[in-house]
């Protein structure tokens, strides 16, 4: 058995952890923010519902933290209650936060002086992906500490993939992302431009889709969400925000000219502010729509 503890259990942290809950060779513990949420998952899945962050990292031989941001994770480890006061010499500290590095690098930094290991390990493949256990994995930090995780990570990714040092998975998760939010954007703008010049959307990426032109943003998102017009709320606009910020971030700190991702980062933030912190990343394309006075249909 290995005892694990996960902490976040939002849209995408829930079914990972029901994923570790269901693996016969795993005894898990849980902690949310929001007290409830954590009963209601321990009450179903008969996970340990931890108190606090500490209770949950007690006797851990991994955690496993997937909050909004890397500052989310950072602020969890202090004070009686934080994860330092539970974690022991030898655990493992994993972050599925679609982190920054540098705070990564800090977090990474602070633990090891406690003798806890870290990897940075955010995921991609979406609520889905979670639910099915088919994620992709990418991963920062030692080599050995990841393989000493990835029977776990197992119970919820397929694909697991070692990126390099601490922060390196956030960098190319953040990079996936900002690909993600171009094509989003750059699909509205064209799929808006042809509909004024009379071509229906559906006709325009049956083509795109047998073309050079297509992406997951043209061969699952617009049909499933956009022409549909049932704009799920899966993955927050205001997480990809974060995510094109974060990669923008990492080219500037490279002193890589990145003029596009910049771009796309004051978009995202523009759209974000317009449409709110609930709102769901594809709906940004209904502020392309307002912007061109037509709708994608
Ligand atoms: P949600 O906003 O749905 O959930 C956030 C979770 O973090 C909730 O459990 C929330 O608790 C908790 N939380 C928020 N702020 C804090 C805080 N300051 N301290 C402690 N807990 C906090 O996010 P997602 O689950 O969608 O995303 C989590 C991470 O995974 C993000 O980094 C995101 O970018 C990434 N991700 C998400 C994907 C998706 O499809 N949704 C896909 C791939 C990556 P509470 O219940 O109290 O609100």
């Amino acid at each position: 058995m290995t005892t694990v503890a996960f902490l976040g259990l939002g849209a995408i942290g829930r079914p990972m952890a029901a994923r570790l809950a269901a693996a016969p060779d795993i005894s898990l513990a849980v902690w949310n923010r929001t007290s409830e949420r954590a009963a209601a998952f321990a009450s179903e899945s008969g996970a340990r519902h931890a108190a606090t962050p500490a209770d949950a990292a007690r006797g851990a031989e991994i955690v496993i933290t997937c909050l909004p941001v890397s500052s989310d994770v950072e602020s969890l480890l202090d004070g009686p209650d934080g994860l330092l006061g539970g974690l022991t010499t030898g655990a493992l500290l994993v972050d599925c936060t679609s982190g920054d590095p540098t705070t990564s690098r800090r977090i990474a930094a602070r633990l090891a002086g406690s003798g806890v290991g870290f990897i940075d390990a955010p995921v991609s493949g979406g609520t889905i992906g979670a639910e099915q256990g088919t994620l992709t994995v990418m991963v920062g930090g030692d080599a050995a500490l990841l393989e000493r995780a990835r029977p776990v990570l197992a119970a919820f990714g397929k694909k697991i993939v070692h990126c390099g040092a601490v922060g390196s998975g956030d960098a190319l998760k953040a990079v996936n992302n900002a690909l993600l939010a171009v094509h989003v954007w750059s699909t509205a703008e064209g799929l808006a431009a042809l509909a004024k010049a009379g071509v229906k959307a559906d006709v325009a990426l049956d083509v795109i889709n047998a073309s050079s032109g297509r992406s997951n943003a043209s061969m699952n998102l617009f049909p499933e969400r956009v022409l549909t017009r049932a704009f799920p709320r899966t993955f927050r606009l205001a997480l990809l925000d974060k995510d094109v910020g974060i990669a923008a971030g990492v080219a500037r700190e490279q002193k890589v000219p990145a003029p596009l991702l910049q771009l796309t980062a004051d978009l995202f933030r523009i759209a974000h502010n317009a449409l709110g912190d609930e709102a769901d990343h594809v709906e940004a394309a209904k502020l392309v729509e307002q912007w061109a006075g037509v709708e994608i249909r």
